[in-house]
């Protein structure tokens, strides 16, 4: 049996069920095939961000910091309670059933749209034909004139920490711990570790962060990133550099697992910890596993990525690949925005992405994001620029909120006054970032943003100051350049 369509999507995460949506909405004949199935065996869409990523980390973010609001800052507001508890079977309960309603979101989406869902499993041929095999076994040859392949990507194991799914897990483990773990080691204090300490932290775990570079998030701007690390601290994140895992061993004592975890410290010296479980977050791989046939014509880069250009044609005429699967940064917005403008293109539209103004965000309390290039790059690329900071214990609203951590910091060129870079730590960080990221788009300059009004009293007005600030014009702060 055979069935043409003009695109089908291999895989319906943001990359694919948003590609798949984009076509329709086009006039395209669109099928999307997923093969993720959930706890009753039915296929689910969504993909890692709604099913084990985006969506139930920042549900458990969100549980957790209220629990540590009601615990330590009520009381300074005047507001008292009795005992608080967490019921954490109650919390992961909410957490699926957020899961469930954004995953069938999708499902309607594409009904809505008339996207053939398909559930199974998705190989591509030669010649855009693709082997379509559903949860019984049952195989169909499907044609299409386009294939976008979303494939998206799988945590990176590391020999030293085998999951078991048990002691130690990875991230979709960390989003299903059914009581509290008093002690929690983290393997990795990148994006995942710190958002998944945090809610373990916040919950009562004591956390210890491992991790083997000597810099702290290096990808990030580093003044943004020490600053974070001081405020991690006042936390009791115990996040400890320059340390290399050597090996982990899982014993019972008293009659409860434990992992027991040996590394080589920053100074080069053994030492060993215990923790009732460990969580391995050491970066995500892209996943291609039985998705192209040997005569696919689609080529991998080194890193083990579908190759792919700008525009997300891969080396095979009318395939497509994009999200995680390509290369880039591993976010769920670059892969939706990927889907859009190949969908546009396949309809014949001219659109391009902009991939050098992607928003990129930490959602620890406070958050960090960042958009454009750091301090350091910029540095890097030779280029004259100037910053402005401004630290939002100056802004009456975060004071008012007890929120005053953090910082905005605003990057723009020395001669041009163009913005490149915005990065903040602090409250509202995204929505702040994501204001700075229109501005680019737009290409603002910072005197740009400094004239626009901002409304008092906001958390914004600190993406204000900190524009006026790159020109030495901050009015609720002594600037340090001072210009007329
Ligand atoms: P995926 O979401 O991985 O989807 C790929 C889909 O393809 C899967 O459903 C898979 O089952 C399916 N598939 C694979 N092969 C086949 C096949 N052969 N046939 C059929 N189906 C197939 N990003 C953010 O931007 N913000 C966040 O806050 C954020 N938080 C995260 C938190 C965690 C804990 C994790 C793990 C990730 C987080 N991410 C976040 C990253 C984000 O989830 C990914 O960047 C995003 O899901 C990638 O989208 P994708 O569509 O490329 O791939
Ligand atoms: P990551 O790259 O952010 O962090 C991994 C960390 O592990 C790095 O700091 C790395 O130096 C360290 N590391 C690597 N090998 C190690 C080892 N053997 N021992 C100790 N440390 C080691 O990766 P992640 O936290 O696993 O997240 C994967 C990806 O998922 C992210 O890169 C991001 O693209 C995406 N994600 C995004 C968000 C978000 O947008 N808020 C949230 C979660 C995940």
């Amino acid at each position: 049996m055979s069935d043409k369509y003009d695109v089908i999507v291999i895989g319906s995460g943001p990359a694919g069920y948003v590609a798949a949506i984009r076509a329709a909405q086009l006039g395209l004949k669109v099928a999307c095939i997923e093969k993720w199935k959930g706890k009753d065996g039915k296929g689910v869409n969504g993909g890692t961000c709604l099913n084990v990523g985006c969506i139930p980390s920042k549900a458990l973010l969100d549980s957790s910091h209220k629990f540590h609001e009601a615990n330590s800052a009520f009381a300074g507001h005047g507001i008292t309670t009795g005992d608080i508890n967490i019921d954490v079977p109650s919390m992961i309960e909410r957490k699926e059933r957020i899961v469930k309603q954004m995953a069938g979101g999708v499902s309607g989406l594409f009904k809505a749209n008339k996207v053939t869902s398909l559930f199974g499993t998705g190989k591509l041929l030669a010649n855009r034909k693709v082997s379509y095999v559903n949860f019984e076994g049952k195989e169909q040859i499907l044609d299409a004139e386009n294939v976008i392949l979303a494939s998206g990507s799988i945590p990176v194991a590391i020999p030293v920490a085998p999951v078991d799914e048990d002691v130690i897990v990875d991230s979709t483990g960390a989003l299903i711990f059914q009581e509290v773990p008093k002690r929690l080691g983290v393997i990795g204090a990148g994006v995942i570790g710190l958002e998944l300490s945090s809610v373990w932290s916040r919950l009562g775990s004591k956390v210890v962060l491992l991790e083997a570079m000597d810099t702290f998030l290096a990808i990030m701007d580093q003044q943004i990133a020490k600053e974070a690390q001081k405020i991690y601290k006042k936390q009791h994140l115990d996040i400890r550099l320059g340390c290399r895992v050597t090996g982990t061993e899982v014993v019972v004592s008293k009659g409860a697992k434990e992992v027991v975890v040996t590394y080589t410290d920053k100074d080069g010296n053994e030492a060993t910890e215990t923790f009732d479980k460990l969580i391995v977050c050491v970066g995500r791989r892209p996943f291609t596993d039985g998705l192209l046939a040997d005569d696919s014509g689609v080529k991998l880069d080194e890193r083990g990525s579908i190759y792919a250009n700008d525009l997300c044609s891969t080396s095979a005429p009318g395939v497509w690949a994009i999200g995680d699967v390509v290369r880039g940064p591993m976010l769920a917005h670059k892969g939706s925005e990927e889907g859009v403008m190949v969908a546009e293109r396949i309809a014949g539209q001219k659109t391009v992405m902009n991939y050098d103004i992607i928003p990129n965000v930490i959602y620890t309390h406070p958050e960090i994001a960042a958009v454009g290039r750091t301090e350091e790059q910029i540095k890097a690329d030779g280029e004259p620029y100037n910053v402005g900071t401004f630290p939002f214990m100056a802004i009456g609203r975060a004071v008012a909120a007890d929120e005053s951590d953090g910082m905005v910091k605003i990057i723009a060129h020395a001669e041009t006054d163009r913005v490149l870079g915005a990065h903040i730590v602090g409250p509202c960080a995204p929505d702040l970032v994501q204001q700075v990221a229109i501005a680019m788009e737009f290409g603002s300059s910072a005197e740009d943003i400094g004239m626009t009004v901002f409304g008092h009293p906001t958390f914004s007005e600190a993406v204000k100051e900190a524009a006026l600030a790159v020109n030495g014009h901050a009015i609720h702060m002594p600037n340090r350049k001072k210009r007329k």
